[in-house]
């Protein structure tokens, strides 16, 4: 496609922002459609903030079924599903549940790989074209063991994604203190961890925020408050945008509308199979605490992270099948609460920290959609999961190649609609 050609982008999280710059600077006239009044107030908002290539094996693994019927309606189990929600689960479920094995995950575990280290590299490098702040915490991730067994699990995948080219060492606990010194209380309680040095960390609203200025400034035109009703076809080719506010008339049209994006697919004949899995986070300010850790840690068996982002500390993590239902529960963000303060009991004001939730736009094999659909001039970047944020700049940039008909720098084979 001719790069002087009308493109709306549907949608203003992160993944919508970052596709917006990569086609501003391509020489595309981007019209952004958001129907909050900014950008990335959704799943962007207020996530864990990792960067992590090295969390790249999905959540579908051989064990997980017999773990997720063990944990059915616990409240404080790491995986959540609610009983009401099985009956819109039937099909995505299914799908999920083929994914349970050592070959898939294998298969998926490299292909999200893929994805996430060209995205970590295309994120270092727009950060040296821009200069863009976003409290960056490059101290990499630290996995951390309470027992042996979840150890020896998660020593499967660093082996995987270090046979990949994923550097990590494996610490005992004084190690572990010895890195981040916030643990050296807690040496009776951890066996162990893997340090990833190359991951980072960072806030993820804050940078699509600045990088949404920065379109601005390259000419990207922002319509915020406004809600797309559907996308019209002529002729096998995309038309127009149509909103509660009017049309937009383009030449393409790139959807990144997270959990929103298959229902306004649908009437095109697309099927996504997105679940919007619910997790929580909280944020503390760390004002005067001296014991704030500062490199993110992540407890691999209750799925939750531990992450400095410039003067917080975020605890995130937790998943909930609950369709679309967004309230904070507040069960499980006392489980978040009472986990980061017997792990920091000094914490000065417990009563500071601000509880947030948020739908992860969730594919059966953890994999995004990208690129192009049967409708011509209609193309796809949606569907992160967990790490949207980790792989946003890459799928950003490949998606724009795409578009702009240059050959992406990877091979997006297992992330396109025709290649699964
Ligand atoms: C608790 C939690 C922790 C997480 N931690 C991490 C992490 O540590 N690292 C990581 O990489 N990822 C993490 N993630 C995942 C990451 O946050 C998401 O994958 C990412 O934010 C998805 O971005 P998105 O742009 O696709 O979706 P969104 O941010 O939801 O953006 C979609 C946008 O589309 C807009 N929209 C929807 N429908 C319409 C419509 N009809 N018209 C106009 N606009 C519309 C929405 O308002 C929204 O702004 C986490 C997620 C959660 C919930």
């Amino acid at each position: 496609m001719a790069s002087a050609a009308r493109i709306a982008v549907l949608g203003g999280g992160i993944t919508g922002v970052t596709s917006a710059y990569y086609l501003a600077r391509s020489g595309f006239q981007v019209t952004l459609i958001e129907r909050q009044p900014g950008a990335g107030l959704e799943t962007s908002f207020a996530n864990g903030g990792l960067v992590t290539p090295s969390m790249s094996d999905p959540w579908a693994a051989p064990g997980i079924p017999r773990l997720l019927l063990k944990w059915l309606g616990r409240e404080g189990s790491p995986f959540l599903v609610r009983l009401g929600a099985i009956p819109g689960l039937t099909s995505w479920g299914l799908r999920f549940l083929a994914q349970c094995n050592a070959r898939s995950w294998r298969k998926n575990t490299e292909t999200t790989l893929r994805l996430c280290t060209y995205s970590h590299q295309s994120l270092k490098d727009l950060v040296s074209e821009t200069g863009i702040d976003y409290d960056a915490n490059r101290s990499g991730t630290l996995h951390l063991f309470r027992d042996e067994f979840s150890m020896e699990k998660t020593r499967q995948s660093a082996e995987l994604v270090g046979s990949l080219g994923v550097r990590s060492s494996v610490l005992d606990a004084d190690g572990c203190a010895e890195l981040e010194p916030a643990l050296a209380s807690q040496l009776d309680r951890i066996s162990g961890g893997i340090h990833y040095p190359g991951d980072e960390a960072g806030d993820a609203h804050m940078f699509t925020q600045n990088l949404a200025t920065i379109c601005a400034s390259l000419g990207v035109e922002f319509r915020y408050g406004e809600t797309v009703e559907r996308i019209e076809v002529e002729g096998g080719a995309v038309s127009t945008v149509v909103t509660d506010r009017g049309e937009v008339v383009a030449d393409a049209c790139l959807v990144a509308l997270g959990n929103a994006s298959a229902s306004l697919l649908r009437p095109l004949g697309i099927k996504l199979p997105i679940y919007p899995v619910k997790g929580y986070s909280v944020t503390y300010p760390v004002g005067g605490w001296n014991g704030a850790p500062v490199v993110p840690f992540v407890d691999d068996a209750r799925k939750i992270g531990i992450v400095r982002i410039g003067d917080r500390v975020r605890v995130a993590g937790t998943a909930e099948f609950n369709g679309h239902d967004k309230s904070l529960n507040r069960k499980r963000i006392d489980n978040l609460e009472r986990y980061f303060l017997d792990l920091f009991p000094d914490y000065p004001d417990r009563a500071k920290g601000e509880g947030w939730t948020g739908l992860r736009p969730t594919t059966p094999d953890g994999i995004p959609y990208l690129g192009a659909t049967p409708v011509r001039g209609l193309y796809l970047n949606t569907g992160h999961g967990h790490l949207g944020w980790t792989m946003s700049c890459g799928s950003a940039r490949a998606v724009c190649d795409v578009i702009t008909g240059r050959d992406p720098e990877i091979d997006l084979s297992g992330m396109t609609l025709q290649s699964r």
